[in-house]
């Protein structure tokens, strides 16, 4: 394959969710491993909705996720080229003014189905004469434009089933009827486009070659298909995966703040364990943690996607999240962690990241090394406990130094396995679990823990 160009399109009126996730990592691990180039368009042509914080924000998001566009662009910026194949299509006919106000067509949409007929415009705005156009007009209405679909011979009032084929790079051979379709509107009554529109002109320009989106376009792929063809642009391949729900099947949307990226990584979740869900729930692929970015790249197949959709779970987000903290070398995370002054930040990752759902909890126990925690002592223990400070190992201290002192403890009281080693953790840490206290006691500091427990 030449080398492709992709786009990431989202719409700036919000934070991007766990799906447009999955949406951006398709087109990023795409380009990545066709040597491609991958574009960040902002399509903000609503200029009431879009705002520039959704976009520094969406920017920070894909950051964190490890993706850097090689190219950004904005639609805002392109009016001027929009005006002109507008004034085109205008001039051609294939872009024709109706009045319908959104009442009147739902009236007409309900007549349609009350006889069995698909709720498909009847290009009853084409039958207007200039007079009738310029008293609308008059009475204040204004025009929306729609598209005039091919899907006619001779009389454009005669629809007829007309065929749009593509082979889509997820879900193979797909066939879109235009005769089973409305005219598509491209500009609102205030002149705004919509979406479709900008999208094919910018496609066009930036010479996209694929558009990898959610399968809630493909209606709209074979109406754009049709536009494409009607500016003389070569149409791009077009490549739809399943969408991702809420874990009760819900659709999410930018609404849903919980599954924005912003939300997860605030709620402490790695990018790559996102990454790794996001890019391999719904595929034939087990979901595993994948460390690194390029390893997911290497993975990519728009085969292995399945056509259903895929639950998005949060529960099972945070186990990736916590398996993935368990395999990462100290490197990927030493800029991150916190690991307590005076402490050698390989050990301190050696001993605390098997005990880690998150990077955050790695404080706790940081702050434990530093000051000790509130020893939890049983009343059965009390005795023992005392007995055992007083056998605590001098220093310098090494992973030899818990074996060490629990065998001076165990002679001194006959204790033996649990009844031996809990009592001191929880003495020591304050807590019934945690890691390795061969790992964790040589981190601490003698004075503080013979302070915390006399
Ligand atoms: N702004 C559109 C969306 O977010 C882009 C769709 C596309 O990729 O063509 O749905």
């Amino acid at each position: 394959m030449t080398s492709p160009i992709v786009r990431f399109a989202p719409s700036p009126t919000g934070r991007i969710h766990i799906g447009n996730a999955r949406t951006a990592l398709y087109n990023w691990l795409f380009a990545r491993q066709h040597g491609g180039e991958f574009i960040l368009r902002f399509d903000d042509t609503d200029k009431a909705r879009s705002k520039q914080e959704f976009a520094d924000g969406i920017l920070t998001d894909l950051a964190w996720l490890g993706i850097e566009p090689d190219r950004i662009e904005r639609q805002s910026a392109r009016f001027a080229d929009y005006e002109v194949v507008t004034a085109d299509l205008k001039a051609k006919g294939l872009l024709y003014p109706c009045y319908e106000s959104g009442d009147e067509l739902e009236r007409k949409r309900s007549r349609s189905r009350a006889r069995g007929l698909p709720p498909v415009y009847d290009r009853s705005a084409l039958k207007l004469s200039q007079e009738d156009k310029d008293a609308l007009e008059a009475e204040g209405r204004k025009p929306h434009w729609r598209f005039l679909l091919p899907n006619y011979k001779d009389d454009l009032f005669a629809i007829e089933r007309t065929e749009i084929h593509w082979d889509d790079l997820f879900i193979g051979p797909q066939t879109v009827d235009l005769g089973s379709m409305s005219d598509p509107v491209l500009v609102r009554e205030d002149g705004s486009w919509l979406y479709t529109l900008p999208s094919i002109i910018d496609d066009a320009a930036f010479g996209v070659t694929h558009v990898i989106r959610g399968g809630d376009h493909i209606t709209n792929t074979g109406a754009q298909i049709a536009i494409f063809k009607a500016l003389g642009f070569k149409s791009p391949e077009f490549g739809h995966h399943n969408l991702l729900t809420g874990s009760e099947g819900e659709g999410l949307s930018k609404r849903l703040g919980s599954l924005s990226l912003e939300g997860l990584r605030t709620a402490g979740m790695e990018a790559m364990a996102v990454a790794s869900l996001a890019s391999l729930i719904g595929t034939s692929y087990a979901v595993e943690p994948i460390a690194e970015m390029q390893g997911l790249a290497k993975m990519f197949d728009p085969h292995k996607v399945s056509k259903s959709p895929a639950r998005f779970d949060v529960a099972e987000l945070e186990g990736l999240n916590a398996k993935l903290l368990h395999a990462l070398p100290y490197e990927t995370v030493s800029d991150r962690l916190s690991a307590p002054e005076g402490v050698d930040g390989a050990l301190f990752w050696d001993a605390v990241q098997g005990n880690l759902e998150k990077l955050t909890d790695a404080d706790r126990w940081a702050q434990i090394i530093v000051s000790g925690a509130d020893p939890l002592i049983d009343d059965e223990d009390r005795e023992m406990v005392s007995l055992a400070i007083t056998l605590l190992p001098q220093e310098p201290w090494s992973h030899a130094t818990w074996m060490e002192w629990a065998n001076a403890v165990k002679a001194e009281t006959g204790r033996k396995g649990k009844g031996l080693f809990m009592p001191l953790r929880k003495a020591v840490t304050g807590s019934a679990s945690g890691p390795e206290m061969s790992k964790l006691l040589p981190l601490m500091d003698r004075d503080t823990v013979v302070a915390r427990l006399s």
